[in-house]
C-alpha cells in the first residue's frame, strides 16, 4: 500500500480528478490536480472483494488530500472498471488498454510501446502518433505475471523487493526455460540443485520471463522506442535490465508505474467532464455504503448470459451482462436519482454476496 501527501495546496478550492483501477490482484485510486499533478494515490490488494478494496483505496486517498480538495469527476478502469464506476459514480468507464495508453502519453511523450506487466496478466500497447494501433494481452500462462515471480522469491526464500537487486549482481545467469510456469518452476529447482548460485537463478528467471513475453504477448509486435515499462512487476529492477539487453533499447519506468490505469482514468474522466461539467461522483460517503453484489443465470435464450446486479439497501443500482440488453436498463443511473429501481428480477438466482 502506497500513499504520497499532497505536494502543494492552493488557497481556496482544490479541484480532483480521481481515477480507479480494479484488477484481480490490486486495487489502484489515483488523485489528480487539473494540472494532472499525482497528488495522492492508493495500491491495496483486491483479495477477491473488490467493493472493499474500493472502499479502502478511496478512504487512503481521502485521507491524503487536503481539506480544501473538491472532486469535480471520477474515472474508472480495470476488470472491475464496471463495478466500480457504479460504486464510485463515475463519469468515464473505460478499458484498461486506453487508460494505460493515456497514461502513458502524459509522462513520455512520444511514447512508442507499452511493457504492461501486472500481477496476473500482462500485456503490450503500441502507439504510433499518440495513438493506440495494436496491442494483445497475456491473461492465461502465468509464466509471463508477476504472480509467477512472486511464487519463484518465495520458493528461492526471498523477499521479492530483494529480487531484482540479486539479478544485476549475476555474472553468468541460467537458462531457464520459461515457456510455461509448470516448466520454468522445475527448470528452476534443477538449476538450484545443481549448485547454481542465486543471482544467476533470479537474473535466469526475469530473461526467462522476458523471453515468455517476447514470444508470447509481443509476438509480431515492431518494438519501437520510446519504450515504457509499467505495472507492478516493473519495480523489479531485473526485469528491466533483462527486457533493455533483450530489445537493445532504454526502458523507460515513470515513477507511479504501479497505478499507470489509475490515472489514465482519472485523465480520461477530466476530459470527459470538461472544465465547468457537473459530476456523477456520490461522494466519498457514498462510496462507502453498504454495496452488495448478486447475479442469475438468464434463461430468456441459449445463451445464459450471467447477469450481475449491485445492490445498495435492497434496490438494484445497476446491471450488467446481458448480450441482448435485456438487463441493462438499470445501467449506470444513480440510485439516489432512482429510489425505486427495481428490486427483483425474473430468471434463476445463483450467486449473493
Ligand atoms: S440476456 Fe438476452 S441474450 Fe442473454 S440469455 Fe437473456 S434473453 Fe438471451
Amino acid at each position: 500500500m502506497n500513499t504520497i501527501k499532497p505536494v502543494f495546496a492552493e488557497s481556496g478550492t482544490l479541484e480532483v480528478f480521481l481515477g480507479i483501477d480494479v484488477g484481480s490482484v490490486s486495487t489502484n485510486v489515483a488523485a489528480l490536480d487539473k494540472h494532472k499533478n499525482v497528488i495522492a494515490e492508493s495500491y491495496v490488494l483486491t483479495r477477491g472483494r473488490p467493493i472493499e478494496a474500493i472502499q479502502e483505496g478511496m478512504q487512503i486517498v481521502k485521507d491524503a488530500l487536503p481539506v480544501n480538495a473538491k472532486v469535480r469527476g471520477v474515472g474508472t478502469t480495470g476488470s472491475g472498471r464496471q463495478l466500480a464506476g457504479v460504486v464510485a459514480g463515475a463519469d468515464i468507464v473505460k478499458n484498461e488498454i486506453t487508460a494505460h495508453a493515456v497514461a502513458a502519453l502524459h509522462f513520455v511523450e512520444g511514447v512508442h510501446t507499452i511493457i504492461e506487466i501486472g500481477g496476473q496478466d500482462s500485456k503490450i500497447i503500441i502507439l504510433r502518433h499518440g495513438v493506440v494501433t495494436d496491442f494483445a494481452m497475456n491473461t492465461v500462462c502465468a509464466a509471463g505475471t508477476g504472480s509467477f515471480l512472486d511464487r519463484q522469491a518465495s520458493r528461492l526464500g526471498i523477499r521479492i523487493e530483494e529480487f531484482g537487486n540479486l539479478a544485476l549482481r549475476s555474472k553468468s545467469p541460467v537458462r531457464i526455460a520459461g515457456r510455461c510456469a509448470v516448466f520454468a518452476e522445475s527448470d528452476m529447482i534443477h538449476k538450484q540443485q545443481i549448485g547454481h548460485s542465486l543471482e544467476d537463478i533470479t537474473k535466469g528467471l526475469c530473461q526467462a520471463l522476458v523471453r515468455n513475453y517476447l514470444n508470447n504477448v509481443a509476438k509480431g509486435k515492431e518494438i519501437r522506442p520510446p519504450i515504457v515499462f509499467q505495472g507492478g512487476v516493473a519495480s523489479n529492477v531485473g526485469m528491466k535490465q533483462a527486457f533493455e539487453e533483450a530489445l537493445g533499447h532504454e526502458v523507460l519506468i515513470p515513477k507511479y508505474h504501479k497505478v499507470m490505469g489509475a490515472i489514465g482514468a482519472a485523465i480520461l474522466a477530466q476530459d470527459a467532464v470538461g472544465e465547468q461539467g457537473k459530476t456523477n461522483f456520490r461522494g466519498f460517503d457514498g462510496v462507502m455504503r453498504n454495496y452488495k453484489t448478486t447475479g442469475f443465470e438468464c434463461d430468456g435464450c441459449s445463451n445464459r448470459c450471467e447477469i450481475v446486479e449491485i445492490l445498495v439497501e435492497g434496490n438494484i443500482v445497476a446491471r450488467w451482462g446481458s448480450r441482448c440488453g435485456k438487463w441493462d436498463n438499470v445501467g449506470m443511473q444513480d440510485d439516489r436519482d432512482a429510489p425505486g429501481a427495481a428490486k427483483s428480477r425474473p430468471g434463476r438466482a445463483h450467486a449473493a454476496g
